[in-house]
C-alpha cells in the first residue's frame, strides 16, 4: 500500500473542492484532491448553469448572499469570458401569478442596485406588443407585464471546475480522479489522513495530511461516516431535475423565467449550446446521491409548465433529449421548512467541537460563489495549521512545442470557446500530429487534439470523462454516440489500452450515459456494432445520418 504526505487533503473534486484546492495550493500548501468518480461529475454537472445573484433569494431576505453572488458573477464575466457569458432573462407576469408586477419590478430594481458596477444593462420592461416582437414564442395570453434583466450562464460548469483544478495543479496540487476515500484516519481526536482506493484499478493507498477537508457535496454526511464516529448530520439535500430539449432552432433566444402555473414555483427555460434547458424541481431527497434520477412526474411537470409559457412551440416529450438530476447539498433545515426556503448559503463546519480536530466540512454554496468559498476555506486552513511546509512544485506535463497550426477558423474559434487562453496548448497537439486536427466525428466540431489534451493535461481516464466533462460532445444531440469509438481509439493510443480495453471503454460509456440520464430520444442513431444497454436493436440504426 502506497503512502504519501500532504498538508491538506480535499475529499471531493466538484466545483467547491476544485476552487478550494486552487486557493489552498496557491498559498503553498501541499495539497491532494481525491474524487471518487470524475471531477465535476456530481452536483456540479447537474445545475441550471446560471452564474447569478439568485433573484429569488431576495424573497428569503438574503440580500447579503445575493450581493456577494452578484460580485462573483461580475468577476467571472470579466475573468473567464469564454466560459461565462451574459444572458438576458425575460420575466413575464400573468394574471393569477403569485408575484404581482409591482413586486417583481421592486425585486428587479433591488437586484440592479445590489450590483451597481455591472457590465450588463439595468432591467427594462416591455409592452405586450414589444414582447411579441422581441420574443414571439412567449405567451401573451393574460399577460400583465413583462421585464428584461441580465444575469449570466456558464456553458460548462465542468470546464469551470477543470480551470480551478488546472490552477491548483500549476501550484503543485496532486489531483486524483476515480479515487474514492474509504476511511478518514482519526487518532487522538485529530484527523491524520485517509485511506482511499483507485476505482478503476482497485489499487489501495494511504495519504497523511495535517488537515482534511470534506468537500463531498451531497455526500458530506457519508464522508463523515468514514471517520467511524457519529458526527452531526449536515446535509438536507433536495433533488432538482432538468430537461435538455431540442426545439429545432425555434426556441427563445433569451432565457425565460416564469412562475409555474401548477404550484407558483419559479421555472427557467434557458438557451444552451444548440438546445434549451428546462428546469427545475425542488424535492427533498435523502437517497444515495449517486443514484439520483428524474422521476416521471418531474419530466411531465417540466414539459407541461414550459408548454404553457411557450405555447407556439408545441413542446412535448418527443422534444426531450434527456433529463438530468442532482441533489443540492444544502445545509440541513428543520422539518416543515418549505424546500425553496432552505438557505443557499454555504457553511464551513469545523468538527473539533464534536471531537475530531483538523476535519472541516464544506456544505452548500453555488457554482457562482465557489471561488470565494475556496478563499474562505483556505483562510481557515491557515488559521488551523499555520504556514505551509517548504516544498518544490512538481513539473507539469509538456505540451508539444508550438508549430504553425493549420486549423479551420471555426475550429480555432471553437478551441478558444472551450479553452480560452489555453487554446494554443490544445492546437499544438494538432500541429504535432495533423490527424489530431480532424473532428472526432462528423457531428461535432471537437477535434482529436482535445482528446489527447484531456488525457495528458486534464486527467481524463474514461471515454465519459472526455465526452461528458472535458467537452460537451456527450451532452448534445447525439449524446456523443458517434464520437465514442474514435475517442476511445485516441485514448487507447495514449494510455496503452489493448483492443479489448478500448472496446470495453466504449461499452462503459453507453452504460454511464444511461446511468446518469433518463434518455428520452429513441431516434438518436447508434453506430453500427454498438448496442445500448437493454436495447438489442442497435444494428438497425445508421450512424451519422
Ligand atoms: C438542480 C440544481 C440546480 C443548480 N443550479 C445552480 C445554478 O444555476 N447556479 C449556481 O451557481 N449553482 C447552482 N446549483 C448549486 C451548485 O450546483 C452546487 O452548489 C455545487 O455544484 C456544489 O458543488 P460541490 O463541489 O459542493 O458538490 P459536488 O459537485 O457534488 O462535488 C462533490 C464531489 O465529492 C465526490 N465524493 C463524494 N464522496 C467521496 C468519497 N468518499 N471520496 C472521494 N470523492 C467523493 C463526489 O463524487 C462529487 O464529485 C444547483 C444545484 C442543483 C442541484
Amino acid at each position: 500500500m502506497a503512502t504519501a504526505n500532504y498538508d491538506v487533503i480535499i475529499i471531493g473534486g466538484g466545483i467547491n473542492g476544485a476552487a478550494t484546492a486552487a486557493s489552498v495550493a496557491a498559498r503553498g500548501y501541499r495539497t491532494l484532491v481525491l474524487e471518487q468518480d470524475d471531477f465535476a461529475s456530481g452536483t456540479t454537472s447537474a445545475s441550471t448553469k446560471l452564474i447569478h445573484g439568485g433573484l429569488r433569494y431576495l424573497e428569503t431576505g438574503d440580500a447579503g448572499l445575493v450581493h456577494e453572488s452578484l460580485q462573483s458573477r461580475e468577476r467571472l464575466l470579466r475573468e473567464r469570458p469564454h466560459l461565462v457569458r451574459p444572458l438576458g432573462f425575460i420575466l413575464p407576469v400573468y394574471e393569477g401569478d403569485p408575484r404581482p408586477p409591482w413586486y417583481v419590478r421592486s425585486g428587479l430594481a433591488l437586484y440592479d442596485l445590489l450590483s451597481p458596477r455591472k457590465v450588463s444593462p439595468w432591467h427594462s420592461s416591455f409592452s405586450e406588443r414589444e414582447l411579441q416582437r422581441f420574443e414571439p414564442s412567449i405567451s401573451t395570453d393574460r399577460l400583465k407585464a413583462a421585464y428584461l434583466y441580465h444575469d449570466a450562464q456558464v456553458w460548462s460548469p465542468e470546464r469551470l471546475t477543470l480551470e480551478y483544478l488546472a490552477e491548483a495543479r500549476a501550484s503543485g496540487a496532486d489531483l486524483r480522479n476515480h479515487a474514492a476515500v474509504d476511511y478518514i484516519i482519526v487518532d487522538s481526536g485529530r484527523a491524520r489522513g485517509v485511506d482511499f482506493h483507485d476505482v478503476l484499478t482497485g489499487r489501495r493507498s494511504t495519504a497523511s495530511g495535517r488537515l482534511v477537508i470534506n468537500a463531498a457535496g451531497p455526500w458530506v454526511d457519508a464522508v463523515l461516516d468514514a471517520t467511524g464516529r457519529s458526527l452531526k448530520r449536515r446535509i438536507g439535500g433536495t433533488r432538482g431535475s432538468h430537461l435538455v430539449v431540442d426545439l429545432n432552432g425555434r426556441g427563445p433566444r433569451h432565457a425565460v423565467l416564469a412562475s409555474a402555473k401548477s404550484d407558483g414555483r419559479p421555472m427557467f427555460v434557458t438557451p444552451w449550446l444548440d438546445h434549451h434547458i428546462i428546469g427545475t424541481t425542488d424535492v427533498r431527497d435523502d437517497d444515495d446521491p449517486s443514484e439520483v434520477r428524474a422521476a416521471g412526474w418531474e419530466i411531465d411537470y417540466l414539459i407541461a409548465e414550459a408548454a404553457q409559457v411557450l405555447p407556439g412551440l408545441g413542446i412535448e416529450h418527443r422534444n426531450v433529449l434527456y433529463a438530468y438530476s442532482g441533489v443540492r447539498p444544502l445545509a440541513r433545515a428543520g422539518e416543515g421548512v418549505f424546500e425553496g426556503a432552505i438557505s443557499r448559503r454555504s457553511v464551513i463546519a469545523d468538527h473539533a467541537s464534536e471531537g475530531v480536530e483538523r476535519l472541516v466540512s464544506v456544505v452548500g454554496g453555488k457554482l457562482t460563489t465557489a471561488a470565494e468559498l475556496g478563499r474562505k476555506v483556505s483562510e481557515s486552513v491557515a488559521q488551523q495549521i499555520g504556514r505551509p511546509r517548504a516544498r518544490g512544485i512538481a513539473a507539469l506535463p509538456e505540451t508539444p512545442t508550438s508549430q504553425a497550426v493549420f486549423l479551420a477558423p471555426e475550429t480555432q474559434e471553437h478551441l478558444r470557446t472551450v479553452y480560452g487562453p489555453r487554446a494554443p496548448e490544445v492546437a499544438a497537439y494538432a500541429a504535432a500530429d495533423p490527424a489530431l486536427g480532424n473532428p472526432i466525428s462528423a457531428r461535432h466540431r471537437d477535434i482529436g487534439a482535445q482528446v489527447a489534451y484531456a488525457v495528458e493535461h486534464e486527467g481524463a481516464r474514461t471515454v465519459a470523462d472526455v465526452l461528458l466533462r472535458r467537452t460537451a460532445v456527450g451532452l448534445t444531440k447525439d449524446l456523443g454516440r458517434s464520437a465514442a469509438r474514435p475517442t476511445a481509439g485516441i485514448m487507447a493510443a495514449r494510455l496503452g489500452w489493448s483492443d479489448e480495453v478500448r472496446d470495453q471503454s466504449v461499452r462503459d460509456y453507453f452504460k454511464e450515459l444511461h446511468s446518469r440520464f433518463v434518455i428520452m430520444d429513441a431516434s438518436v442513431p447508434i453506430p453500427p456494432g454498438e448496442q445500448l444497454p437493454g436495447s438489442g436493436t442497435a444494428d438497425a440504426h445508421e450512424a451519422g445520418s
